[in-house]
């Protein structure tokens, strides 16, 4: 059909429709074969395919190479400070409930700078996605050791080996209060993927999901051999998990039931670290919210509350 957009072809046109096109803004100058850009184009897929309002979307960042996340967006977006990216995404949504809010950043930008704000975070379980592109390495200052990078790891700042064992995001987050979503997953994986970023953004409160990513250019030694072995990775499965397609499913050497509402056992399965489990740790979405109290607190609807932020910003209209 000449003059529409691909996806247009076949079905019938609502009155007001996003493509894919439609959510991405500038190109994306992360490395070739970076694992970013598989996960730039799964977020970008789920939003055409939920049909997201471009303006009532914003993507917060930290720094890092996967910060620059915002700038792909053609949504609004804030590209913040080192460790900061969780305040102001908890900000946002508390006082504007109606925003669609998505968090990314990286295992230096969560896990070392911004941890105290993760920890805070994740017990506030404020209604938000938050993608942690963990490749296990500082990316963007050229190669130095992060808090999630494996022991011997040689880089910059220990070029003899790193010598204190990492950090595992999942079992840290599990052991925090109130922790309400906790799933991991592969950026070579697009169907996982996608189908945990989906039921990420279903989840009622805050959802974190760990992405192990490929940095080819710094961490290639370490990744390859995980992609190359289809031994290398274990799938949680489970009627209330990650849903995959049957066919995808048998391609996959290891899966185990997991029941997400089972914390002990999603501990247990974290602090194995003979392979990669990929799936949902846990989901609890019944577990207390912040910004449902502070609605409560101020005693105003929601519709109130933004009446009243859009009259506050009209003072300074020019
Ligand atoms: Fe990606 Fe690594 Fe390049 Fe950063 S340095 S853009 S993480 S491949
Ligand atoms: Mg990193």
């Amino acid at each position: 059909m000449f003059g529409l957009k691909p996806d247009f072809c076949n079905v019938a046109l609502p009155e007001t429709y996003f493509s894919m096109e439609d959510y991405a803004s500038s190109t994306a100058r992360w490395c070739s074969g970076c694992g970013a850009h598989t996960i730039l184009t799964s977020v970008q897929r789920l939003c055409k395919e939920e049909q997201l309002l471009p303006e009532k979307t914003v993507f917060v960042s930290g720094i890092g190479c996967s910060s620059r996340f915002p700038h792909y967006m053609n949504t609004f977006g804030f590209h913040g400070l080192h460790g900061r990216a969780f305040p102001v995404a908890c900000g946002i949504k508390f006082r504007r409930p109606d925003l669609n809010v998505f968090m990314v950043t990286g295992d230096g930008d969560c896990c070392s700078i911004g941890a105290g704000h993760w920890v805070h975070a994740i017990r506030y379980n404020i209604k938000m996605v938050v993608l942690l592109f963990d490749n296990a390495i500082y990316g963007l200052t050229k190669k130095q050791t992060s808090p999630t990078s494996a022991k011997g790891t040689i880089s910059n700042t220990h070029p003899r080996g790193s010598v204190l064992p990492p950090i595992n995001p999942i079992q840290a987050t599990l052991g925090l209060p109130n922790a309400s979503f906790v799933a991991q997953t592969a950026d070579w994986q697009p169907a996982h993927l996608h189908a945990t970023i989906k039921k990420a953004y279903d989840h009622p409160g805050l959802a974190f999901v760990r992405i192990v990513q490929r940095c080819p250019i710094f961490m290639r030694d370490v990744y390859e051999p995980t992609v190359a072995d289809p031994n290398a990775i274990t799938v949680l499965n489970h009627e209330n998990g990650i849903q995959l397609d049957e066919k995808i499913l048998k391609t996959f050497h290891n899966v185990v039931d997991h029941d997400p509402s089972d914390i002990n056992k999603a501990r247990e399965l974290a602090e194995r670290n003979n392979r990669t489990p990929i799936g949902l740790f846990y989901q609890n979405e019944n577990a207390d919210r912040y910004d449902e109290y502070g609605a409560h607190n101020l005693g105003i609807s929601t519709e109130d509350r933004i009446d009243a932020i859009n009259s506050l910003m009209d003072r300074y209209a020019v």
